[in-house]
């Protein structure tokens, strides 16, 4: 039985690393998805099959888990169902710390069991394994919580202020201190005290929060990303305390592709991750946002659909407002036109557009955009001077100049697309709406900036409308 188990944890595996070797293409993402859910499923299966997982641990209670499977199974099914896809952020935060609190509640099981029999007891190296296991998957499930409820953008959580004080860091790291402390007594004195441990995990519960609680908006996705990273570390840990090599597999692969995303992001934004932990984008700026001048310049449908049409090179950049409309088949279907009379167009994405990490590139992969039209903030950037029309579509913190050239404004870093050294800039949106980061953008009263307002799919089907006409 024990062949047939490591058997089917392999296969599992390997599953999990081809699944995620065909996610990082999104023409295979999709497939990539159902592999890695076929090696959950199998992972889940063989837990019925084989009923003693480690000497000391068995899994008999099958009632219990068929309850458990069902009521999880369902809430995730409607969930993923009705979810739109731009609350995806939140969904996968939430999911991320339902990991990290599964790991957790593992090591709380085994810190709280009494093993009578000496012989069979784990022995402390396991125990401190446990015990860093249930820090960080409890860290990463109550921070995933308090992330959740920024990006679903419940009341609570809306002012980040309130939640700043001063020795803020002070407190979080005397917080982890006593956490890591009382978890080395449990462990190293194989203690199995339900108050200590119980404690133990409130301060490593409080800290999670803590470290989240004060982190802006803007900042989430990475903020989500290291937690992802930390779940997967748990994960790890806490297969090496039940002996489960899939789980310690699993937990490694999340482990290290979220923490390489979580590098990369911070990258994209110019930041170190430390400085996204540690400070916040309020606070990054060094006094009032410069005065934004100039005026906002509407322009109707039908002379924009002019302008593009006679452009030899259009640049897209599309942003969380095309994923809204949900206008990506229209866009696409006017680049087609462009394309048939002669112009060269291109996509540009950047890193952080939209509300989650390839946002932009699974929208246009959906709407069958070739992947040879879509380039990255490195390759486009210095063909934006070149550029008949720039046209921005439901984008507006990835194009905001302040970035590069004002100094007090606090998303000053992050590298952006340079859209305003395009010849011409049309800008899709619905009216005067900021962007995540919440700011005023510079670009939009720009001399060579017209704004066409409305819903981004209505506005491009009546740019389509417009370049037909045209013959
Ligand atoms: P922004 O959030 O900066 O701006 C989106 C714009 O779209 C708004 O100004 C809004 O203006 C417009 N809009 C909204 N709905 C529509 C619609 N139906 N039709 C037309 N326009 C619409 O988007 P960006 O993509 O430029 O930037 C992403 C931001 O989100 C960054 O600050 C990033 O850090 C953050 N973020 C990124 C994540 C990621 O992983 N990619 C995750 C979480 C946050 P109006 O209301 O006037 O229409």
């Amino acid at each position: 039985m024990g062949y047939l188990i490591e058997t089917v944890y392999f296969l599992t595996a390997a599953l999990f690393i081809l699944g995620l070797k065909r996610m990082s293409h999104p023409t295979t993402a999709r497939s990539g998805i159902i592999w890695a859910g076929y090696g959950m499923v199998l992972a889940t299966v063989v837990s019925f099959v084989h009923p003693q997982i480690t000497a000391h641990v068995s899994v008999t209670n099958y009632a219990l888990m068929l309850i458990a499977i069902a009521i999880g199974g369902a809430i995730a099914w409607y969930g993923a169902k009705k979810v739109a896809m731009t609350a995806m952020p939140q969904m996968i935060a939430i999911y991320n710390g339902m990991g990290g609190g599964a790991a957790a509640a593992i090591a709380a099981v085994e810190l709280l069991k009494d093993h009578g029999d000496k012989a069979t007891a784990p022995g402390t190296s396991v125990l401190i394994m446990a015990v860093a296991g249930a820090l960080i998957g409890a860290v990463s499930f109550s921070g995933s919580v308090v992330a959740f409820g920024k990006l679903q953008e419940l009341k609570f959580f809306k002012d980040d202020a309130k939640f700043r004080f001063t020795g803020q860091q002070k407190v979080n790291l005397a917080i982890f201190a006593s956490a890591v402390l009382l978890g080395l007594i449990v462990a190293v004195s194989h203690s199995t005290s339900g108050p200590l441990i119980t404690l133990f995990f409130l301060l490593a519960l409080a800290f999670g929060a803590m470290m989240a609680l004060p982190i802006g908006g803007a900042d989430m996705p990475v903020v989500i990303s290291l937690f992802n990273a930390f779940t997967g570390l748990a994960v790890a840990l806490e297969g090496f305390v039940l002996g489960n090599s899939a789980m310690i597999i699993a937990g490694i692969i999340v482990g290290s592709s979220g923490t390489l995303l979580t590098l990369m992001m911070a990258k994209a934004m110019n930041r170190s991750v430390s400085n996204v932990l540690f400070s916040n984008w309020a606070a990054l700026g060094t006094g009032e946002a410069q005065e934004v001048t100039g005026s906002l310049k509407p322009m109707e449908p039908q002379d924009a659909a002019i302008q593009m049409a006679y452009a030899s090179k259009v640049i897209i950049v599309p942003g969380y407002g095309m994923a809204v409309a949900q206008a990506q088949h229209k866009i696409w279907e006017m680049c087609k036109l462009l394309i048939e009379r002669g112009a060269t167009v291109k996509f540009a994405i950047h890193p952080v557009a939209g509300r989650m990490p390839g946002h932009m590139n699974v929208l246009l992969a959906e709407a069958g955009v070739p992947y040879d039209y879509i380039t990255d903030i490195d390759e486009i950037n210095e063909e934006f001077a070149t550029a008949d029309v720039a046209l921005v579509i439901g984008a507006n913190d990835v194009v905001n100049p302040a970035a590069r050239n004002d100094k007090s404004s606090p998303i000053y870093g992050m590298p952006i697309l340079n859209v305003d050294y395009a010849k011409n800039v049309q800008v899709i949106k619905r009216g005067k709406g900021v962007g995540f980061a919440g700011i005023e953008n510079a670009l939009f009263f720009a001399d060579n900036t017209r704004m066409v307002y409305g819903d981004a799919q209505k506005v491009v089907a009546a740019l389509i409308q417009g370049i037909k006409e045209l013959g």
